[in-house]
């Protein structure tokens, strides 16, 4: 018996490795069981070439496990190893037996997955023994069985063993038992081995007899060795894709595109990526793509390896030249992995331009699902929103797709203001909204729907990206306003008309938490309503953002909503409650006016009497005299407004009108809008 000790540099490297190579334990199984893959895939090699004459036979690699001795088993009928190659591919950690085989075979080598040297020594993260039977397919080869007990020593014998291959024995340690059970390791099969180009066999089929689960002769094999992206596109059907896809995604609706990924040059890369449907929560439907390599399983958190918006795709990417056991840190600055990652962003343009190109109807009925996606991507990612400009769409409220180039043809003529700058208007509901879209279609305006997620902050981004353009919600002024076309028609009120309106319209505004109410007046037309609200641009799309992003917008988050009540003084019925009210109240404002005139005038004398002298210069007297005129003018100012006041109050109108722009508005809830329904009763 050879006994000796493994050829490490440190005294003992599996503390190292228990810690620090891998996050996670249960991989060790995966790079058991890739080492039996890559073992028979040599094996095929040799065959192919005529090195190896002999039978192929069955090459099944097969995992059992036994609770009683508590050992987990992993056999192949490969290659296997003669002592020299224990010596140097076991012996010797970190001497990558694959790495040489891939040098030496290049052309020919099937797929081989290991070329990191350290996978063998994982299963030292479960196990306090290891022992490997293995017989080389070389002819003379002797069996040999060598144990290790996770110190660098190691025994290695000749021993009897029939068949030509190797059996890897883990003697699973106490803390790690549960990688013995049953549905363990199916778990772990499932999750790492499912696309293994090698048939896995776990146990055999169980079928339900006579009320009991009993097992079959047949295999319990766990993989699919021939796994769509490693077969030639134009083998397959749509069905083939979307039959993938749900066995990938079991509960997702079905995609809406795929693209098939498959690249050589510069680096080696295939998958398929499918654009799933998104629904509300973009959060929800990250992480899905699932990285492999050689069709091993690795991960499925690809946040380094894909742009952020990528990740919204799911799928499978398969790819040798991305390093699979090393740290997250190390995968961001690796050349590969930023190659692939443009080469992805690359392919998904292209893809997204040809079914535009190629089927207009198609991308249109998919274009409300698809949406946030490429939104998404053009504002995260400069190369993407070139490609993207040329195929994003906007829809307007009545269903119909444009793109950027053909909406602006569409609105240029009618929607550009005074001052040139081309005017987007746009609704974010269509029912609440609905008066503002029906006095902006009025006057030919064309209204866009933006009510995606994501529409807020592509709108930011129009707006810088194209020079002279303007988005405004059709809510946000009165129409001509909107897109102000001319010097605009100042509201016909003199200075008591203007008083006595807005002091009548603030009393009978309703109190609403965190809501502002500013009375404006303008002379909109006869045919517009008398009254509307308006919510100023800016502040709305400040809170919108500040909404979705909190941290240091929450300061406008925190700003209570501004509303404009804007008063159409070219409507009738403002025109006579104007008349109305100078009749009502005439009698009790005309003498408070006429000595508030009284003293305002003798006001302004005292105070130009007063103009450029020093205060110590001005007798005390008039001072005083000042004093009592200003208190005297703050009374008669509220005393008149009280008059205005309690005739608003008699005044149901009033109420009628600010409420009626509220229900425009769909603001008008609860008490209020019971209290409305009731006013209406009595009105009419
Ligand atoms: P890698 O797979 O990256 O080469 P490993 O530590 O996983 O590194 O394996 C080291 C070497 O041991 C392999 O390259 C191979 O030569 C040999 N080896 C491991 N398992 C087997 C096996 N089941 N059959 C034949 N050789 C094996
Ligand atoms: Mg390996």
């Amino acid at each position: 018996m050879a006994k000796g000790n493994i050829g490490v540099t440190s005294d003992n490297i599996f503390p190292i490795i228990k810690k620090f190579l891998y996050s996670d334990h249960e991989i060790f199984l995966r790079e058991i069981v890739s080492n039996a893959v890559d073992a028979t895939q040599k094996l095929k090699t040799l065959a192919s070439v005529g090195e190896f004459k002999g039978e192929l036979g069955d090459l099944t690699v097969r995992v059992s496990a036994d609770k009683k001795a508590k050992t987990l088993t992993i056999s192949d009928r490969g290659v296997g190893m003669t002592a020299e190659e224990i010596e140097k591919y076991i012996n010797q950690i970190a001497f990558s037996g694959a790495e040489e085989f891939v040098k030496k075979y290049k052309d020919n080598a099937q797929a081989i997955i290991g070329h990191f040297g350290l996978g063998f020594y994982s299963a030292f993260m479960v196990s306090k023994q290891v022992e490997i039977f293995t017989r080389s397919y070389k002819e003379d080869a002797k069996g040999m069985h060598w144990t290790c007990d996770g110190s660098p020593e190691y025994t290695m014998e000749e021993t009897d063993k029939a068949e030509r291959g190797t059996d890897i024995v883990l003697h699973i340690d106490d803390e790690n038992l549960d990688f013995l059970e049953t549905s363990k390791v199916q778990e772990l099969l499932s999750k790492y081995c499912k696309f293994l180009p090698v048939p896995i066999a776990f146990g055999k089929k169980k079928e339900w007899k006579d009320g009991k689960e009993t097992e079959t002769d047949e295999d319990n094999v766990v993989n699919d060795t021939n796994p769509l992206w490693t077969r030639k596109p134009a083998d397959l059907t749509d069905d083939d894709y979307r039959t993938f896809y749900r066995t990938l995604y079991p509960m997702s609706d079905d995609p809406l595109f795929w693209i098939h990924l498959n690249v050589d040059y510069p680096f080696n890369l295939t998958g398929v990526l499918y654009f799933p449907k998104i629904k509300t929560n973009i959060d929800l439907q990250r992480n899905k793509i699932q990285l492999y390599c050689n069709q091993v399983f690795v991960t499925d958190s690809v946040e380094d390896i894909v742009p952020d918006y990528l990740t919204l795709l799911h799928g499978v990417i398969d790819s040798p030249d991305i390093p699979l056991n090393v740290s997250r840190s190390y995968l961001q600055s690796d050349g590969n992995v930023k190659k692939i990652s443009g080469y992805i962003t690359k392919k998904v343009a292209e893809r997204l331009n040809d079914i535009f190109k190629k089927d207009r109807t198609q991308f249109e009925e998919k274009w409300d699902d698809l949406k946030i996606f490429i939104q998404y991507g053009m504002l995260s990612d400069e190369k993407f929103y070139e490609r993207a400009e040329k195929f994003v769409l906007l829809k307007n409220v009545d269903g119909k797709y444009f793109t950027l180039d053909e909406y602006k043809k569409l609105i240029e003529a009618n929607q550009t203001d005074k001052d040139g700058n081309l005017v987007y208007l746009y609704a974010t509901n269509r029912d609440e909204q609905y008066s503002y879209i029906q006095a902006a279609k009025d006057k030919a305006y064309d209204v866009l729907l933006m009510d995606g997620q994501l529409d807020v902050h592509a709108i930011s981004q129009l707006e810088q990206k194209h020079e002279k353009t303007r988005f405004v919600r059709v809510d946000s002024d009165t129409i001509d306003k909107l897109i102000a076309k001319d010097e605009h028609a100042q509201a016909n009120l003199t200075d008591a008309q203007r008083e006595a309106l807005t002091t009548i319209f603030d009393s009978q505004l309703p109190a609403m938490d965190k809501t502002n109410f500013v009375v404006s007046f303008e002379q909109v037309s006869d045919t517009a309503n008398p009254v509307f609200i308006t919510r100023n641009e800016f502040m709305r799309r400040m809170k919108e953002m500040s909404a979705m992003q909190g941290g240091m917008m929450s300061f406008y988050g925190e700003m209570p909503d501004s509303f404009n009540v804007v008063v159409n003084t070219a409507h009738p019925l403002i025109e006579r409650l104007l008349n109305d009210e100078e009749t009502a109240t005439q009698e009790q404002i005309a003498p408070l006016a006429a000595e508030l005139a009284e003293v305002e005038k003798k006001r302004d004398e005292l105070e130009q009497s007063h103009k450029g002298k020093k205060d110590e210069e001005i007798p005390t007297a008039e001072k005083e005299e000042l004093e009592t005129l200003r208190k005297k003018r703050d009374e008669l100012t509220a005393a008149k407004k009280d008059v205005y006041k309690s005739y608003a109050a008699t005044n149901k109108q009033v109420g009628q009108l600010i409420d009626l722009a509220l229900l425009a508005n769909n603001m008008l809830k609860g008490e209020a809008l019971a209290k409305f329904v009731k006013r209406s009763v009595e009105l009419l």
